[in-house]
C-alpha cells in the first residue's frame, strides 16, 4: 500500500464518525501523490502523517441564560490545526450542525488556504452548536460572553486570531472582542471582522465575497473572457453571497438566485443593486427569511428546499455551506452549460461534483484558493493592527485583488508543474501543502 492510503486509513481509523474531516483530507492526499514522488524528503520525514494531525483541540462548556431565565448549554470548540507558518488563523462558527467533524474539516482546509494567502497565518477554526438564529440581541450577547470567558485563555494577538464564519459577523464579534478586552485588560488584534472605529480594516466585510468574484475574473482571463453579461447563480444570502453579488453586478453580470436554509429564490429580471440592498437589509438588520422576497419582488419566484443548481447559468458561485453541490447537482448544471463555478463556500461541492467538474475541465475554482480573500483581508487587518494604522478603501482592495491574482498563478502554475494543466484543485492542493510542509521540516520534529 504506498504511503497517501496508508495515512488515510490512519485517519479513518482515528477519527471515526467523522465523515466531513474524512472527505477534506482524502480530498487533499489524493492530489499529493506527485509532490510526494518527486520530493522523498517528505515521506522520510512523516510530513503527512503529522500534518492530518491537529496541534491541539479544545472542546468546553458554554453555559448561559435565555431571556426567560432558563438555563441553556452549549458546546464551544477551538481547533488550532498548524501553526507551522504563523499563528493559528480561522473563523468562528455558530450553526446547530457544529461538531468536531466538520470543525476538524475547516480546520485542515484552512491550513492550505492560508499558506495559498502568501501571508503569513497557521489554519484554525472554531465555534458552537449554539444557532443565532431567532436569538435577542441580549441573548447574543450572552452566549457571546460565556463562549469567550473561555476561549480567551487559549486565544491572543501573536497566539490565535479568530473571525466570522455563518453565524458569525460584525455583531458576534463586537460581543466576543469585548468580553476579551475585560477578561485581559488589553486592547490587541486578538479578533478579525471588528468594528471600523476600534480596529477593523475597510473591505473585511467584502472580502470573500469579492475576492471570489476576483478569483473568477482570473479563471476567465485564462480563455479570454469576462464576466461581463454572463448569467450568474449564487447560493446563500449571507456575509459570502451579499458581496459576490456585489462585485459581479459592478462588472456588468446578471445574478439571477440566492437561497438561505429554507430555499431558493429565482430572479429572471435579475437582482439589481437596489434589490440586493433590500436583501441586505433582510439578512443583516431584519434577519429574515429569504423567502420574502417575493413578496417584494412580484415577478420573481420562490422554491422552498431547493438549491438553485437546476436554473441555467453560465457560472455558479455556491456561497452557503459544505456539501452543497451533489453529483446530480454537478451534472444539472453542466448540462444547462454552466462553465465556471468558483467556490464563496468552503467544500461546497461533494467528491461525485467535484469529479465531474474536473472531467468536464471547467473553470473550477477549490474554495480553499476562491474564498481565501476573507481570510487574506483578516491578515491584512492583523498587520494593521501591529502598525496601529488603518489603510484606505483602495489601498486594502488593492492588496486584496494583487492576492487572489498571485494564489490564481500559484494554482495555475503548479497545476501545470506536476502535469495536471488546468486542474486547480491539484494546483491549490499542492502548492498549499509545500510551504505549510517545507516549514515543519525547517522546524524539527513539530
Ligand atoms: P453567513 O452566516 O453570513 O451566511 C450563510 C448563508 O448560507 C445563509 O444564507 C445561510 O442560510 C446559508 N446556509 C448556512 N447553512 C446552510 C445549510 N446547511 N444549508 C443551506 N444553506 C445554509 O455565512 P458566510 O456567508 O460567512 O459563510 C458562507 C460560506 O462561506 C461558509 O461555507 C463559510 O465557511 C464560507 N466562508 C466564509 C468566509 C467569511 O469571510 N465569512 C471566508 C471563507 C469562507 P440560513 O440563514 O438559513 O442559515
Amino acid at each position: 500500500m504506498d504511503v497517501i492510503q496508508e495515512v488515510l486509513q490512519t485517519v479513518k481509523k482515528r477519527n471515526q464518525g467523522e465523515p466531513e474531516f474524512l472527505q477534506a483530507v482524502t480530498e487533499v492526499l489524493e492530489t499529493l501523490g506527485p509532490v510526494l514522488a518527486r520530493h522523498k524528503k517528505y515521506k522520510d520525514a512523516q510530513i503527512l502523517d503529522r500534518i492530518v494531525e491537529p496541534e491541539r483541540q479544545i472542546f468546553f462548556r458554554v453555559p448561559w441564560m435565555d431571556d426567560q431565565g432558563r438555563i441553556q448549554i452549549n458546546r464551544g470548540f477551538r481547533i488550532q490545526f498548524s501553526s507551522a507558518i504563523g499563528p493559528y488563523k480561522g473563523g468562528l462558527r455558530f450553526h446547530p450542525t457544529v461538531c468536531a467533524s466538520i470543525l476538524k474539516f475547516l480546520g485542515f482546509e484552512q491550513v492550505f488556504k492560508n499558506s495559498l494567502t502568501t501571508l503569513a497565518m497557521g489554519g484554525a477554526k472554531g465555534g458552537s452548536d449554539f444557532d443565532p438564529k431567532g436569538k435577542s440581541d441580549n441573548e447574543v450577547m450572552r452566549f457571546c460572553q460565556s463562549f469567550m470567558t473561555e476561549l480567551f485563555r487559549h486565544v491572543g494577538a501573536d497566539c490565535d486570531v479568530p473571525a466570522g464564519d455563518i453565524g458569525v459577523g460584525g455583531r458576534e464579534i463586537g460581543f466576543l472582542f469585548g468580553q476579551y478586552k475585560r477578561l485581559r485588560n488589553e486592547f490587541t488584534g486578538v479578533l478579525t471582522g471588528k468594528g471600523l472605529n476600534w480596529g477593523g480594516s475597510l473591505i473585511r466585510p467584502e472580502a470573500t465575497g469579492y475576492g471570489a468574484v476576483y478569483f473568477a475574473q482570473e479563471m476567465l482571463k485564462t480563455r479570454n473572457e469576462t464576466l461581463e453579461g454572463k448569467v450568474c447563480t449564487v447560493s446563500g444570502a449571507g456575509n459570502v453571497a451579499q458581496y459576490t453579488v456585489e462585485k459581479l453586478l459592478q462588472l456588468g453580470a446578471k445574478i439571477v438566485s440566492l437561497s438561505d436554509s429554507n430555499g431558493t429564490i429565482y430572479d429572471k429580471d435579475g437582482i439589481n443593486q437596489e434589490k440586493l440592498a433590500w436583501v441586505m437589509d433582510l439578512k443583516n438588520v431584519r434577519r429574515g427569511r429569504i423567502s420574502l422576497y417575493i413578496e417584494e419582488y412580484k415577478a420573481a419566484k420562490y422554491y422552498p428546499d431547493k438549491r438553485p443548481w437546476g436554473i441555467k447559468c453560465d457560472c455558479a458561485f455556491p456561497s452557503a455551506t459544505q456539501n452543497e453541490i451533489s453529483g446530480d447537482d454537478a451534472k444539472a448544471l453542466l448540462d444547462n452549460g454552466c462553465f465556471l463555478v468558483a467556490e464563496g463556500a468552503n467544500m461546497p461541492t461533494d467528491p461525485e461534483g467535484v469529479e465531474r467538474f474536473l472531467a468536464a475541465k471547467i473553470l473550477y475554482g477549490p474554495g480553499k484558493a476562491t474564498n481565501a480573500g476573507g481570510v487574506a483581508v483578516s491578515g491584512l487587518e492583523m498587520a494593521q493592527n501591529a502598525m496601529r494604522l488603518g489603510w484606505t478603501k483602495e489601498e486594502v482592495d488593492n492588496r486584496l485583488h494583487m492576492i487572489m491574482s498571485a494564489i490564481h498563478k500559484s494554482c495555475f502554475e503548479t497545476a501545470e508543474e506536476y502535469n495536471q494543466p488546468g486542474n486547480l484543485v491539484a494546483g491549490a492542493n499542492i502548492a498549499g501543502f509545500m510551504k505549510v510542509a517545507d516549514a515543519m521540516l525547517d522546524q524539527g520534529l513539530v
